[in-house]
């Protein structure tokens, strides 16, 4: 295999067994989607028509009434809230993010306030909002929601992720339920899901995706909803979304994921394969492990007798040439995870002799 452009430039090759990391670039496109980006590179179009053709088709996938391209998840929490607070009016939407006067409270519950990389209620910031937290850490109701409601409310907004503390909060159903009683739209943020037209069809007004994430695309979101929000969603271009500017390039490369998208079953044999090689090693432990937020996907998990040597084996496939990044959130209950899904067939076998290496020189 030859060297990678990054190589080139002289940074270290990378084999990506964590996930779909925005640290690491997001996803590998499939050669499919990288042609569609180079493609559109080459030619000039109307962008206006383009973005409208974009939206007609990621709707229809969605089963939502219209959908707005953006750069990413972040930028479609910033626009969404933009939109909930503007609405169609041109000269609220060149003033953002001053609101002089508008209603620009954005609710959301404890727990909800992620940190992808930066903080979701900044995002709300961007796009003009006022976040207001409702409930503490030991949860949130209902009632505890309703109660920060007041007639500076814009919107309500809801984060579904394995990032976000639940346990305890209020479902998406229920807040869509406080949202219809009192009048005020949902935007939900679904960076990571995998299901286009779950959070729609429960009735949520605005909902947005990264591109980069399950779906496989290249650096680029969409928000899907209803018709009057989604157009205030297009109006910010004429203001802040200007600085979160879309190209041609990521509109043809996220549709051409899309029609793709679930494409990509080739990861189960990955997961087999990278299991087999790795139960023939010696004085380690292997499983197959389900994804803890119930999503479609599975990982190889590797365990030892002490967690410090399976910290050490971190440090050993993090620290060589290619650098081998691994999935680390369960490391403190002994659990180190292989995510397969970003793993090239031909990176399997130098994963497996990596930890080989390591087991032969410690175990
Ligand atoms: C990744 C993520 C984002 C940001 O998405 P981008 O497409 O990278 O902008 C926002 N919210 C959550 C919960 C995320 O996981």
């Amino acid at each position: 295999m030859g060297d990678s452009p990054y190589q080139q430039l002289g940074l270290k090759r990378v084999i990506n067994a964590s996930g779909k990391m925005t640290a690491l670039g997001g996803s590998a496109q499939h050669f499919e989607v990288a042609d569609a980006l180079r493609d559109a590179a080459q030619h000039h179009v109307e962008l206006r028509e383009l973005r409208d053709i974009a939206g007609y088709r990621v709707a229809e996938r969605a089963g939502a009434e219209a959908a707005c391209i953006t750069t990413g998840a972040a930028a479609g929490i910033a626009v969404g809230v933009a939109a909930m607070i503007t609405g169609n009016d041109e000269q609220a939407v060149r003033k953002l993010p001053r609101v002089d006067g508008l209603a620009d409270e954005i609710v959301l519950q404890s727990g909800h306030d992620v940190d992808f990389g930066a903080l979701v209620t900044q995002m709300v910031g961007l796009g003009g909002g006022r976040p207001v937290v409702a409930g503490n850490t030991e949860g949130v109701t209902v009632d505890q929601l309703q109660e920060a409601l007041s007639d500076r409310t814009a919107g309500l907004l809801f984060v579904q992720s394995h990032h976000t503390r639940q346990a305890a909060g209020v479902t998406l159903a229920e807040m869509i339920g406080l949202g219809r009683r009192c009048g005020i739209p949902v935007l939900v943020d679904a960076a990571a899901e995998e299901n286009l037209s779950e959070y729609v069809a429960a009735g949520a007004d605005l909902v947005t995706y990264s591109g980069g994430k399950a779906i496989g695309g290249p650096t680029v979101g969409f928000i899907v909803g209803s018709r009057a929000l989604i157009e205030a969603c297009e109006l910010q271009n004429i203001g802040i979304a200007r600085a979160m500017k879309v190209g041609k390039e990521q509109v043809m490369g996220l549709l051409a994921a899309l029609d793709r998208y679930p494409g990509d079953s080739g990861w189960p044999d990955r997961l087999q394969a990278l299991f087999n090689g790795l139960s023939g090693i010696p004085g380690i432990s292997i499983s197959v492990e389900d994804d803890l937020a119930g999503r479609n996907i599975r990982r190889v998990g590797l365990s030892m007798s002490s967690n410090e040597s399976l910290e050490d084996l971190v440090r050993h496939l993090h620290g060589g040439d290619p650098a081998i990044y691994t999935r680390n959130h369960q490391l403190k209950d002994g659990l180190l995870l292989f995510d397969v899904r970003e793993v090239a067939h031909q990176d399997i076998d130098v994963i497996i002799s990596r930890v080989s290496d390591f087991v032969t020189l410690n175990v």
